[in-house]
């Protein structure tokens, strides 16, 4: 692999290359063991002195090559590929936070990121302070607390869209001295690029436009390798790890610290280790990210112009859209595209959102974005339906808010579909 090759060359032909005779694609390998000719091999897989792979749990050959291949597209040091993009969030905070710590996250995050960090961890004695992105720096600050481990955020935050303010996030990131954790799941290594704006580490959801087909629920970290974990903040980094005799991950591997910690320690302990054939078809996925979320960000903003104008609709938010207040950010951060997944307010509200969710012949109603299909959800009567309407709104959440995941098929279909839904939503 060239290091300089450029993202739609690295989808290609980045983590795995066959030596002569062997498949010319990468193998999936449905094994959960490996053999070994002697005890000594498996004692120095045990000391982590060498790389190879020791239980399916830990690491496999499938799952290795779609992990060098999305560190290679994010350009990080090393990957860990989990079996859902909650894991990866999940492991990303617990590899570096214990109970007694503290993280700051974005309240603009995906629901069940949220619920995560306000119900569960903490009940694992890890607290969560939920902050306005667009608070100002100083404020920003305000929430941080000595036992503060990390920030967290969404690079298109849900359901707002809001495009995070990276120089902000980076400069906070650096001055408290905690790593900045982007969940990069709507930008794409292609649309966005955390590390090159101050990320250390990015998690995805691959489910949505990295398998991109709606076929396999998965996720993966990336490690950017750029985080200086020796400033006395991270023990669990630098002392002795007592499951492995004592090793010091820092000392050992260096930048890749972090991620091979995830991998030996919370992946040997918690399990939450993806399929082979997921990651096949994750793999597969990345080798067309680039051209799918094109198509995906042409399409939306096509379409997000056509709702501006159309006399049934109140309001459109798509970052892509110049009326949209991130727009200057998705200009600075997103320059490629602005992702796939918009949403507008249709008139006649709750009534007519259920219509139109239900009118559609093309767009399918399906709880899920980033599919090579287009789907629609209308939150109200669905995802949000047990919060109260005062709850729904603090949310974001309004009566009349329809998502749609703009997907990949002729501009013209989909606007024709939605045409005629939002005709059938005043009927
Ligand atoms: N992050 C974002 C931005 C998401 O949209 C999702 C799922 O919708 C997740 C994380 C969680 O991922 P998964 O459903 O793969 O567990």
């Amino acid at each position: 692999m060239d290091t300089k090759w450029k993202l739609e060359t690295l989808a290609i032909q980045a983590g795995y290359s066959p030596k002569s005779t062997e498949p010319r694609i990468v193998p999936i390998v449905q094994s959960t063991t490996y053999k070994y000719d002697s005890a000594e091999h498996v004692a120095k897989l045990f000391d982590l002195d060498l790389p190879d792979h020791m239980y399916t749990r830990i690491s496999n050959p499938t799952t290795s090559a779609f992990e060098a291949k999305i560190a290679a597209m994010e350009g990080g040091v090393g990957a860990l590929a989990t079996s859902a993009g909650q894991a990866a969030s999940t492991l990303s905070i617990l590899n570096i936070c214990r109970s007694g710590q503290h993280i700051v996250a974005a309240s603009t995050l995906y629901g069940g990121t949220y619920s995560l960090f306000a119900n569960t961890l903490p009940k694992m004695g890890i607290e969560v302070s939920f902050v306005d992105p667009e608070a100002s720096l100083a404020d920003l600050k305000r929430h941080f607390r000595p036992e503060t481990r990390a920030i967290f955020a969404e690079t298109i935050g849900n359901p707002g869209l809001n495009v995070l303010d990276f120089d902000k996030f980076a400069a906070l990131a650096r001055e408290m001295e905690v790593p900045l954790i982007i969940d990069n799941t709507f930008g794409t290594p292609y649309l966005c690029r955390p590390f090159e704006l101050g990320a250390h580490i990015v998690i995805h959801s691959t489910t949505k436009y990295i398998d991109g087909h709606a076929t396999s629920v998965g996720g993966v970290i990336v490690d950017g390798g750029n985080f200086d974990w020796n400033t006395g903040k991270y023990p669990e980094m630098t002392e002795p790890d007592p499951s492995y005799h004592g090793l010091r991950y820092v000392e050992k591997f260096g930048n890749l610290a972090y991620i091979i910690k995830a991998r030996v320690q919370l992946m040997r302990d918690l399990g939450t280790t993806p399929a082979p054939m997921n990651s096949f078809l994750n793999n597969l996925g990345l080798e067309t990210v680039a051209l799918r979320m094109e198509r995906h960000s042409a399409n939306a903003l096509e379409l997000a112009h056509y709702l501006e104008k159309h006399p049934l609709v109140s309001w459109v938010k798509y970052p892509g859209l110049s009326s949209h207040p991130s727009y200057p950010r998705t200009q600075k951060y997103l320059p490629k595209g602005a992702s796939g997944v918009m949403t507008f307010g249709i008139k006649g509200g709750k009534e007519a959102g259920i219509k139109f969710m239900e009118s559609t012949k093309l767009i399918a109603l399906v709880v899920h974005v980033g599919d090579a299909r287009s789907c629609v959800l209308h939150p109200a009567s669905t995802t949000h339906r047990q919060l109260t309407p005062e709850q729904q709104v603090a949310s974001g959440v309004t009566p009349d808010l329809i998502r749609l995941s703009v997907g990949i098929e002729h501009i013209d279909d989909i606007i024709a579909d939605v045409e005629q839904a939002l005709q059938a939503s005043q009927k």
